[in-house]
């Protein structure tokens, strides 16, 4: 069951509407249908940001879609790390939610920074519910989930930043749902986002490098394998046996392995795709050689890619990255038991992983400004 969300935009979002439905409120207007993809192309082909920039649409069918629709979904508030490999855009919502969206530069081997592979990583939801005890997300709890126009919103705002930066085509090369948020909590937004960054009419970004990423909702993975886009799915698993998963992830309660795992097992099936088990290295709570023991199974039984993630580390959580040498053991397992498998060392991914630091930094900077003016005019009366 989907929560209500309050929260509502007073005009519906331009980014939220399929070639479908804008097309069939343009005629209803009384406008021919074909201007319907005159305006997705300025939106997702030429990346404008006002109805003025719509050049060959008619000023009546602008000032229409101007009183009918909200054009951007969020203001950027600021960008972190711009030169660094991490680029972190923090965003604010009409409601004033604050949210974040991360640009990941992998630098590749033998070629220029500019040719680097570039990752956007998108939030799913305000918080998240699901409260595991190692994420930055999760700390402040759940505030709501994002409508689709407020996800496609933010693989605009990277798009755009970057066509400034770089002259042809999109300039990313994958996105994944790994930021703030559990994306199967709202599976219908996330799904129709999913179709608008795909569509020809949209940003016609291919599914193969969309990635969604869940905790382990075992009702939605089924579903999704019946979704008519492809895309990859990554499982966050963190741990191998139940005793830890359920240490660490409060949904493992519900969801336990013995359902989970199935439930993977027959999404790649279905789907003849290869997925990505997630797993945080986290000194002495999960990076027994046990555990990678088990894992290596886990992983060669459903022929899934184990992707490991040494802890970055949370303020006000107690959990630390385990050294090298241990990693390095936990991983030999694997490599040794012939599970396809990989170890992530680039700074960018880390900081990536712990999405949600930044919103919560700004936040509680904000709270205490507002604290401070509000003891101010107390004292002032
Ligand atoms: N809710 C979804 C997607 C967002 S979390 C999920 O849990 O899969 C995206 C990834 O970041 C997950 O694999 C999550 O476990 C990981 N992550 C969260 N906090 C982290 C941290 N402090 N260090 C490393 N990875 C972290
Ligand atoms: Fe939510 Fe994913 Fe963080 Fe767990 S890891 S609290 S599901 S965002």
């Amino acid at each position: 069951m989907q929560k209500l969300i309050k929260f509502k935009p007073i005009k519906p979002l331009l980014t939220g509407e399929t070639l479908d439905t804008l097309t069939a409120a343009v005629v209803e207007a009384g406008f021919p249908a074909f201007r319907a993809l005159q305006v997705m192309e300025w939106v997702y082909k030429q990346y404008v940001t006002t109805w003025g920039e719509m050049v060959n649409v008619p000023k009546a069918l602008k000032e229409w879609l101007e009183s009918r629709y909200t054009f951007q979904a969020s203001s950027l508030v600021l960008v972190k790390g711009a030169s660094d490999v991490t680029e972190k855009h923090l965003l604010r919502q009409g409601d004033g939610s604050l949210i974040e969206t991360v640009l990941i530069r992998y630098p590749q081997r033998g070629v220029g920074a500019d040719e680097s592979r570039k990752t956007i990583c998108v939030s799913s939801q305000v918080g998240c519910a699901y409260g595991c005890k190692f994420c930055a997300s999760g700390l402040d709890g759940w505030k709501r989930h994002l409508f689709a126009g407020e996800i496609v919103d933010q693989v605009l705002h990277i798009c755009r930043a970057e066509a400034k930066r770089e002259a042809d085509g999109v300039p990313f090369d994958n996105i994944v749902f790994m930021g703030m948020g559990e994306p199967l909590a709202n599976y219908d937004h996330v799904m129709r986002a999913i179709t608008i960054l795909n569509a020809p009419w949209g940003l016609h970004f291919g599914g193969r490098r969309i990635t969604v990423s869940t905790s382990g909702l075992v009702p939605e993975i089924l579903k999704l394998a019946e979704e008519p886009v492809s895309f990859r799915l990554a499982i966050s698993l963190h741990g191998a046996t139940n005793p830890v998963r359920d240490k660490i992830m409060p949904v493992n309660r519900k969801y336990p392995l013995e359902m989970l795992l199935p439930a993977v097992k027959a999404f790649a099936e279905k789907r003849g795709r290869m997925i990505t088990l997630e797993y945080i290295l986290i000194d002495g709570i999960n990076d027994g050689l046990d555990q990678a023991e088990i894992l290596s199974k886990i992983a060669k039984d459903l022929h899934a890619h184990v992707n490991l993630i040494p802890y970055n580390k949370v303020e006000g959580l107690r959990w630390v990255r385990p050294n090298i040498m241990r990693q390095t053991a936990f991983h030999d397992v694997l490599k040794a038991a012939g599970a396809s498998s990989t170890i992530r060392k680039e700074k960018g991914h880390d900081i990536a992983a712990a999405c949600g630091q930044l919103r919560l930094q700004v936040q509680q900077e904000e709270t205490a400004a507002e604290k401070q003016g509000a003891e101010g005019l107390a004292a002032d009366e």
